[in-house]
């Protein structure tokens, strides 16, 4: 069992169980007090604890010593436009699996929904790291609208812009170097002025991910498995 702990770990630290980990852990799962588990907190590693009491209210762990440093995903973004409640979870567990640093949803022209529940998509990418073994968890941040994001970006880091009208036959990952932030559209695309912005922008690359039109989670999962396998962390 891994579980994620929003405090600080740290050797000796006895740290008290929340409710839902306390349902969790031993409603769910069946443990009870003198139980090994590891826990993270996204920032300081994995460490071996064990649970000390055990309620179904809450209960206490202490923890033992550390299992593992941690270790950061390499520096890459994921900005997607929110479409349908489940498949925007979806969009954020694999995002969170794949190794996305930072996750942002994005306001487009024609993107419907407009505003998310941050704390519920948070949620997913901390069961995510929970089950896929990361130590780090990235921040979802909330809803930006994409015309005040590209006015405040910092051109050091660069946008694969991925857009079903883009010139597909080259290099899918653009040979330049990172940072890198990957832009999905919502169901409907991207307008014509957004496309006419974003290929304006010298920092922002047009990407094809292929002949087909992919659902906006499958752009995503493919996009994100590419910058995995290139940049293999
Ligand atoms: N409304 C568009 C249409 O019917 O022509 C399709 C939008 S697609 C469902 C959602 C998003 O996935 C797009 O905005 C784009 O970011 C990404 N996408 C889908 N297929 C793609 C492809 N072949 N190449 C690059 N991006 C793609």
């Amino acid at each position: 069992i891994r579980l994620y702990v929003e405090h600080p770990l740290g050797e000796a630290q006895t740290l008290p169980l929340s409710r839902e980990q306390a349902h969790y852990l031993f409603g769910v799962m069946r443990q009870g007090a003198g139980d090994h588990l590891l826990v993270f907190d996204g920032k300081c590693g994995e460490w071996l604890a064990q649970l000390e009491q055990a309620g179904k209210r809450g209960g206490t762990l202490r923890v033992l010593e550390q299992t593992r440093p941690l270790r950061m995903p390499p520096d890459l973004w994921l900005m997607f436009a929110p479409i349908k409640k489940a498949r925007t979870d979806f969009i954020v567990e694999k995002a969170a699996e794949l190794g996305a640093a930072r996750i942002i949803p994005v306001q487009t022209a024609f993107t419907n929904a407009g505003r998310i529940q941050r704390d519920r998509l948070q949620a997913h990418a901390v069961e995510a790291a929970e089950q896929c073994g990361g130590t780090f968890v990235p921040e979802v941040t909330d809803l930006q609208k994409l015309p005040a994001l590209l006015d405040g970006w910092n051109a050091d880091r660069r946008i694969m812009f991925c857009d079903e009208a883009a010139p597909s036959g080259a290099p899918v990952l653009p040979d330049a170097p990172g940072p890198w932030a990957v832009l999905i559209g919502p169901e409907g695309g991207f307008s014509d002025a957004e496309r006419q912005r974003l290929r304006g922008l010298s920092h922002a690359h047009p990407v094809s991910l292929g002949p087909r039109i992919l659902r906006a989670d499958t752009a995503a999962v493919a996009a994100l498995t590419l910058w995995q396998q290139a940049l293999g962390d």
